[in-house]
């Protein structure tokens, strides 16, 4: 069976869906796997070392997916006036499709994959369970961009991060607050805490409130009974009231007004980005500061956040709100996608077929297929 990896040619999207360590494991499971030339490029892998690896490398979209029984892709595939190239229609009729395939936000590509018989999987639709965290792309992508945020807000922050002292006298740390305290949060506190900066957080969830202590952050939050039951069975923070919203925001407003850097990264599933920091807020931080939110692709946690782009505001804050902040750090991203997908398919791979075999009533399966023999089957999108 041919499993192909076609470049990613999605605005932002520097990542690709194996890499040559990958290549290797996959056709250790017996596939024959061909690669996009230039697929693997912006993530610092070049042709050369997924040939290495074993892969074909195909000169074009068409040639990479005529044949392919798998297509791992990190991003929906383009479809007709999307971009240059129609890679949907490319894909031959009752392949398996695997990627963050965005299907919730875009209703109609369940259709369209229904139409061509995919069994198509939405990888960003894993359960949280024990069982499904070495695939879980979520993780792997929202960690890394929680590390990046940081590091791109260390750039712009135009003073030094950890205390230094030096003859000509000390420099105060920076003041980090952290805005949501999940995957990305945590990987944010850390990474600042490393840097040497002080850093505080606030999230609603009430098992956030113990993590951000153990990394040595302090909380920023209300502790009501809301929010002792702001938690949904899948581990997701809910939506809550606007008069939580507003205690919460009183808070924030006075961590805000001290801090030099603030991360934005809180989301609640299938909704906007609650906005934590109001322009309000931001006018009230210092000329200097920087305001870096990663929550940019969901509207954003910042009111003065332009998604897509760097404004400084008025009174002199910088505030970052480039999309899918993952892809930011392409080469480390790919790398723990690659890893997430490759185990999502030994796991479920039937060594007698040489193919994969999605057993029904799996709670993974069960989460991110989408569509299968011509049908959407997904719950949510089946009742949409
Ligand atoms: P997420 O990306 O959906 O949201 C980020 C954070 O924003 C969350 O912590 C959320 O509580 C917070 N948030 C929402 N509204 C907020 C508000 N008004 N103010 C402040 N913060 C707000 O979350 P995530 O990082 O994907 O993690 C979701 C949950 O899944 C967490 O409980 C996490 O520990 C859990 N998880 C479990 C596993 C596993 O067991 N396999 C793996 C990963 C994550």
């Amino acid at each position: 069976m041919k499993l192909a990896v076609p470049k990613e040619r999605r605005a932002t999207e520097a990542r690709v869906a194996a890499t040559p360590e990958t290549v290797r494991q996959l056709i250790g499971l017996g596939l024959t796997v061909a690669v996009e030339s230039g697929a693997g490029v912006a993530s610092g892998f070049p042709d050369a070392a997924y040939r290495e690896a074993g892969a074909e490398i195909a000169p074009d979209t068409a040639a990479v997916l005529a044949g392919a029984g798998i297509v791992f892709k990190v991003r929906a595939p383009l479809t007709a006036g999307e971009g240059e190239v129609d890679e949907l229609a490319l894909i031959p009729d009752g392949a398996m499709l695997v990627g963050m395939l965005e299907a919730f936000a875009v209703t109609e590509r369940a259709a369209a994959y229904a139409l061509k018989r995919l069994t198509a999987c939405s990888m960003e639709l894993l359960p949280r369970i024990t069982r499904a965290q070495s695939m879980d792309v979520l993780s792997s992508q929202a960690n890394l961009a929680g590390y990046r945020a940081v590091i791109e807000g260390a750039a712009a922050f135009d003073r030094g991060f950890p205390m230094l002292m030096t003859a000509a006298g000390t420099i105060a740390p920076a003041n980090v607050l952290v805005l949501g305290a999940g995957v990305a949060g945590l990987q944010a506190i850390a990474t600042a805490r490393r840097l040497g900066g002080r850093v505080s957080a606030s999230d609603v969830r009430p098992a956030a409130k113990e993590e951000i202590r153990s990394l040595g952050a302090s909380f920023v939050g209300v502790e009501d009974e809301e929010s002792a039951a702001a938690q949904t069975t899948g581990g997701y923070a809910k939506a809550l009231s606007e008069t939580y919203l507003r205690k919460q925001a009183e808070v924030v407003a006075v961590a805000a007004a001290k801090a030099d850097i603030v991360v934005c990264t809180a989301l609640v599933q299938g909704r906007r980005a609650p906005v934590l920091l109001s322009e309000a807020m931001v006018a009230s931080m210092k000329p200097g500061s920087v305001v870096v939110d990663i929550a940019s692709d969901a509207g954003g946690n910042c009111a003065a956040t332009v998604p897509g782009e760097m404004i400084t505001t008025a009174n002199g804050v910088k505030v970052l709100g480039w999309r899918n902040w993952a892809a930011r750090i392409p080469s480390s991203a790919s790398s723990l996608y690659a890893r997430n997908l490759l185990t999502f398919l030994s796991t479920f791979w039937d060594w007698d077929a040489g193919a994969p075999k999605l057993p029904e009533g799996d709670e993974i399966v069960h989460g991110v297929l989408l569509t299968q023999g011509g049908a959407v089957v997904h719950p949510q999108l089946r009742s949409a």
